[in-house]
């Protein structure tokens, strides 16, 4: 039992000193990189889409795909005609700061701007692995439920943005927004909520300006 937890805490800190060093050469090279934590069929990769083609032409964009199998979701962000790096964990249901750094050393650095990172979708472990991004962003989406972060919480603890995905939805589903956004505030006072719609564009004006101020913040 013992052995076990110090395994563990081994582990996580060789992440977090693997974290620290894609942190350091991100910074180094001017890059702002973010995390997408969700669950699958959330919105990781319709975001990505979205905010790839109203900032495209503004900014110079990659992205890192990280998915246990296929370059589907890479193969259409590479449509886009921006960077995009296919990461197969081969199994693993997340990123973890290794597969991070293999898929840096892929990209021109100098050259980028915004890095979007798509981790994995699953809702419990991603947040246990630090990356060396600027910042953590989950993507919760209407017919998921409104209990999520009560069920969840660990997710909703560590994250800088929460993006609630498909509100065009909202009147079909028994969705209470105050529940949802309560249990959000409980778990995380204070953090930055988008309601949101890919498909129809409505609320994304705001996600896409919080974005930039990140962006913008590391010039
Ligand atoms: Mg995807
Ligand atoms: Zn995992």
């Amino acid at each position: 039992m013992v052995v076990r937890v110090s395994v563990v805490e081994r582990i996580l800190s060789a992440n977090d000193r693997l974290a620290e060093a894609n942190r350091a050469r991100l910074d180094a090279a001017g890059v702002f990189a973010v995390n997408l934590m969700a669950s699958p069929g959330a919105g990781k990769t319709s975001l990505i889409l979205r905010t790839v083609r109203a900032l495209k032409d503004r900014w110079r964009i990659a992205v890192l795909e990280g998915d246990l199998a296929s370059t589907l979701d890479a193969d259409r962000v590479a449509a886009e005609g921006v960077l995009s790096v296919q990461i197969t964990t081969g199994g693993e249901c997340h990123l973890d700061a290794a597969m991070v750094q293999s898929g840096i050393e892929q990209l021109p650095l100098e050259e980028v701007d915004l890095l979007l990172v798509e981790n994995v979708g699953n809702l419990v472990c991603p947040a246990e692995f630090r990356l060396g991004v600027h910042r953590n962003i989950l993507i919760a989406s209407v017919p998921e439920g409104d209990d999520k972060p009560y069920k969840y919480p660990p997710m909703y603890q560590g994250v800088d943005a929460v993006v609630l995905n498909k509100i065009d939805v909202l009147s079909a589903f028994d969705f209470n927004l105050d529940y949802f956004r309560r249990g959000v505030e409980a778990l995380n006072p204070g953090v930055a909520f988008f309601p949101l719609s890919c498909k129809t564009g409505e609320g994304l004006d705001a996600w896409l300006e919080w974005l930039e101020g990140g962006i913008r913040s590391r010039e």
